[in-house]
This record gives structure tokens, sequence and C-alpha cells, in this order.
């Protein structure tokens, strides 16, 4: 059988993909950190809505955690693979550089870089290995494009997501996995509710923030059969936003 595992699946976009993917007939693993009730609710909705999902709980940014976590899934799923990976986890930790805390800067890159590296490096033998491949979409973002001030941490992480998803797509694209990003602008969550909405909604050309439903909606058609022969490519999302 084939599972999806959506990192950082207890929140905001992960949520709104958790439900998408089940929508599309596909058994989710939900990834929390910390937040284990809001992955509980997540696991409920979609159990409510008559499809099926695990939890998988672990830090992306800490090795050890995530090889315990996959490799106990995989012992325990000897003939099921993973052909659906959204890496979505990600934190916010925003100042100018030069006050930037050096913890800020390594925290950022951690759950966002190392996260990709440690989640995706585990989950692609059987991946590769499987007739039908898979599908692998990195949450990046506009600041991975553009730069925003206030979060060089935030933008370095996301742009070097961003040449990974080229690379690896290159790397996998023999084996049918392909690896696309998508680049939200201003998405209505946890993580831009203590933004001036107001304000920076004067930016967007929409006139608005975009709802994570929208962005799960891309998710969804990368993870599709439709989507067979996108590869490397980084999709934005931002009402108009560049
Ligand atoms: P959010 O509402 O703050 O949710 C973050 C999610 O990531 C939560 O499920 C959280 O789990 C999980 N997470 C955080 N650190 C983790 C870790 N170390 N290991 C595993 N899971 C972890 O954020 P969001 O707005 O949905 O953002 C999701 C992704 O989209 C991020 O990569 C973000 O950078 C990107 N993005 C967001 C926007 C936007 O405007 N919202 C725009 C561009 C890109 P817990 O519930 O356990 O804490």
């Amino acid at each position: 059988m084939k599972y999806a595992l959506v990192t950082g699946g207890s929140r905001g976009l992960g949520r709104a993909v958790c439900m998408k993917l089940s929508q599309m007939g596909i058994t989710v693993l939900v990834n929390y950190n910390s937040n284990r009730q809001a992955a509980e609710e997540v696991k409920d909705a979609i159990l409510s809505s008559g499809g099926s999902a695990e939890l998988m709980g672990f830090d992306v940014g800490d090795e050890r955690q995530v090889s315990e976590a996959i490799g106990a899934w995989e012992q325990s799923h000897p003939d099921d693979y993973i052909a659906y990976l959204v890496n979505n986890a990600g934190i916010r930790r925003d100042s100018l550089m030069f006050m930037m805390p050096e913890d800020d800067w390594h925290s950022v890159i951690n759950v966002t870089l190392d996260g990709f590296f440690y989640v995706t490096r585990l989950v692609l033998p059987r991946m590769m290995m499987r007739r039908h491949g898979g599908r692998i979409v990195n949450m990046a973002s506009l600041s991975g494009l553009k730069g925003m001030p206030g979060q060089t941490n935030y933008s370095a992480a996301k742009a070097a997501l961003i040449g990974a998803t080229k690379a690896l797509a290159q790397e996998t694209a023999s084996r049918n996995v392909t690896v696309n990003a998508v680049a939200p602008g201003f998405i209505e969550t946890d993580m831009t509710k203590d933004l001036p909405q107001d304000e920076l909604k004067k930016l967007v050309p929409m006139g608005r923030f975009g709802r994570p439903e929208e962005v799960a909606s891309l998710v969804g058609f990368l993870c599709s059969d439709e989507a067979s022969y996108i590869t490397g490519e980084v999709i934005g999302i931002n009402g108009g936003l560049y």
C-alpha cells in the first residue's frame, strides 16, 4: 500500500495537505513535533470523513528521532511504502541579521534543511525501488526566491531547499520519482498570525492572504498522476506578489 508522509501535518498548511491527500484516497502519516493534540485532531478529521491516517511524531531536525520513527514504521509495514512525501515542517525566527542570535540561525536551517535531508534520505530507497515511483513536494517560500529583510535565516534555508529540490529531481527522475517545490506568499496560519495582515495584504495584488486549502490543492495536484511529467520545478502561490 502507498502512504503519504506529511511533516508538520498537525497545523496550518500541513494540516490542509493531510486533508487533501486523504480526499484523494491516500492513507496519511501525520507528523508533528510537540503538538500531539493538534495532530490527533487532524487524524480524527480524516477518519470521520472516511479516510485513514496514522500519527508519526518526531522532530524533523533530530536525525535519531527521524530514523527511529521511520525505521519502526518500515519494520511494521514491510510491504508498504511512502510514495508521497511532503516536506512541510518549518519555523520562523525573524530578526535583522546584525542582531540575530546564533541559535535562531541554526534552528531555522536545522528544521527546514536538515529536516528535509534526514526524512527524504530515509524515504527515498523504498520510493525509488517501487515500479510506481513517487512524489516529493518541498514547502519552500517566496522568501527563498526573492529574499525578505528580517529573514536571512529563513530565506537562506528556503533558497537552499529549492536548490536541493532541483538537484534531487535529476537524481530520481529515471525512477519516476518527481521532486518539486511550492513557494507560497502570505498564507493565513499560526505562522503568520503575528504579522500586520492589514498592512501586508496591501502589497498583494489579490488584496488578501491565501488560505491553506489553496496551497493544499497545488500540493495535491503535484502528487497526482496528472503531474507525472513535472519535476524540478518551483511553483509560486502568492496572489500575484513577487
Ligand atoms: P505553522 O502553522 O506554524 O505550522 C508548522 C507545522 O510544522 C506544525 O505542524 C508544527 O508541528 C510543525 N513543525 C515545526 N517544527 C517541527 C519540527 N522540528 N519537526 C516536525 N514538525 C515541526 O506553519 P505553516 O504556516 O503551516 O507553515 C508550513 C510550511 O509552509 C513551513 O515550512 C513554512 O515555512 C511554509 N510557508 C508558510 C507560509 C505562510 O505564509 N504561512 C508562507 C510560505 C511558506 P507542531 O504542531 O507539533 O508544533
